[in-house]
């Protein structure tokens, strides 16, 4: 948490009251230590797109209350929400939360798709009904006439349709138990969009936490994490509250999460409930650092001679701040070279649903970052957040999480050996 200079009860009483803690923006000092890690100020060279300028319009809204011109707007939404410029910042910017309470004050109503993309994700049945309609989409072939027809471009949906890859179908069982001697018990936070795009992460974590003796629970009716929401200018206190009961109804050690852009936005829930929230809080781990921490050191690991370049998204790196325990883990497959990704400090462009709703800027980020990935000689390339993984894939770069690389590698005969 960071250290705040207290404000008085009068600037408060100006704000809305969704967001319990107001920091003052004015304790920017114009140092321009962010101007460096800021991805938006590096690829445009421009003070309008830095952190340092946009504290300043944030500072405009939150604290003078005056309205912004339509130019510090745009400059202000160009900001891909990295938090770069938090982790280097002497005054302990917390830029993140200014953010979204500058979001917040001034979100527009969202557009008709927005407003059916926040119903979908808000109401896991539609998710799942949606899902079987965009695997036929897929095995149909209608992907090529619909894209060649322009019809996508002319709804707003050709970005959003260029990400889409295979579904599942098939939920998540409720139960795994643990495959060796057991030790407790966790719960696994699913997310929204991984539990149909990127069930491997997840089986991937419930196979190496079942290997070192933890048997795994999936509640049913854990919901989005809401990232998507508070960062965008609406609510996320349903999801929170949710969760938050959904979670601490469960007899478990620990609550994991395996995607980091979810897991940065658990990590910094707050709710009206202040003990529910921070018994929430105090079982809540990412899932490897809780695998690292409890990792057997008999446990067997096939050799690898394969290189991994470890990219590390912003929220893991700026906001869980725990980038080290991929390394740590990944050492742990005798003979694999673990390389990091060169520039890691600059963010992908991916960024949430920066990726479609500021795709040039986006694209730019992502150039810069394939850049990096060609000039690594590494056979893989892991990422934690699976929205960088989707936004940086390409036929010929190979994206993975690091669990899948890490489970791939547990001996078959592993129940027998730990026994
Ligand atoms: S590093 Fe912090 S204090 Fe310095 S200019 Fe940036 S936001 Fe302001
Ligand atoms: S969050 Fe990232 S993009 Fe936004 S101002 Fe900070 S460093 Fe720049």
């Amino acid at each position: 948490m960071h250290e705040w200079l207290p404000i008085g009860a009068e600037d408060l009483a100006e704000f809305d009251s969704a967001f319990p803690y107001i920091p003052d923006p004015r304790e920017c000092m114009s140092c321009g230590l962010c101007l460096k890690v800021c991805p938006t100020a590096q690829v445009f060279q421009s003070e309008a797109e830095s952190p340092r300028q946009r504290i300043r319009t944030i500072s405009k809204l939150l604290v003078e209350n005056l309205p912004i011109s339509a130019e510090e707007r745009l400059h202000l939404d160009s900001c891909v929400q990295c938090r770069a410029c938090e982790s280097v910042c002497p005054s302990k910017m917390p830029y993140g939360q200014l953010f979204d309470q500058a979001q917040h004050k001034t979100s527009k109503p969202p557009s008709f798709l927005a407003r059916t993309a926040f119903q979908v994700i808000q109401h896991r049945y539609l998710l799942r009904w949606l899902m079987p309609g965009l695997a036929l989409y897929l095995k149909l072939g209608l992907q090529k006439p619909l894209r060649a027809s322009g019809l996508l471009k002319k709804i707003g949906l050709a970005n959003a349709e260029a990400l889409i890859s295979k579904p599942t179908l098939q939920p998540l069982a409720e139960y795994y138990p643990a495959t060796t001697e057991a030790h407790g018990t966790v719960a696994l936070f699913t997310g929204c969009i991984t539990a149909h795009f990127d069930q491997a992460t997840l089986h991937a974590a419930i196979k190496v936490l079942n290997a070192i003796g933890y048997a795994v629970k999936v509640p049913r009716a854990q919901e989005c994490c809401g990232a998507l929401h508070q960062h965008n200018g609406h609510s996320a206190s349903t999801f929170i509250a949710n969760n938050i009961r959904v979670f601490n109804a469960l007899e478990v050690d620990a609550v994991l999460h395996c995607t980091s852009g979810c897991g940065a936005m658990l990590s910094e829930y707050q709710s009206d409930d202040a003990e529910a929230t921070e018994c929430f809080h105090s079982r809540l781990y990412d899932a490897n650092d809780f695998i690292l921490q409890h990792w057997p050191e008999t446990l067997p690991l096939e050799t690898s001679n394969r290189t991994v370049a470890v990219h590390e998204p912003c929220s893991q790196r700026n906001v869980l701040r725990n980038s080290q325990t991929i390394y740590a883990l990944l050492k742990k497959i005798p003979g694999l070279t673990v390389t990091p990704l060169a520039d890691n400090h600059l963010c992908c462009g991916a960024g949430g649903a920066y990726m479609l709703t500021h795709p040039d800027n986006a694209a730019a980020l992502g150039t810069l970052k394939h850049q990096c990935i060609n000039s690594t000689a590494a056979d893989v390339v892991v990422s934690t957040n699976f929205g960088c993984a989707l936004f940086l894939r390409t036929p010929n770069i190979n994206i993975e999480h690091p669990l899948c690389v890490l489970a791939k590698q547990l001996s078959s005969d592993v129940a027998r050996i730990m026994r």
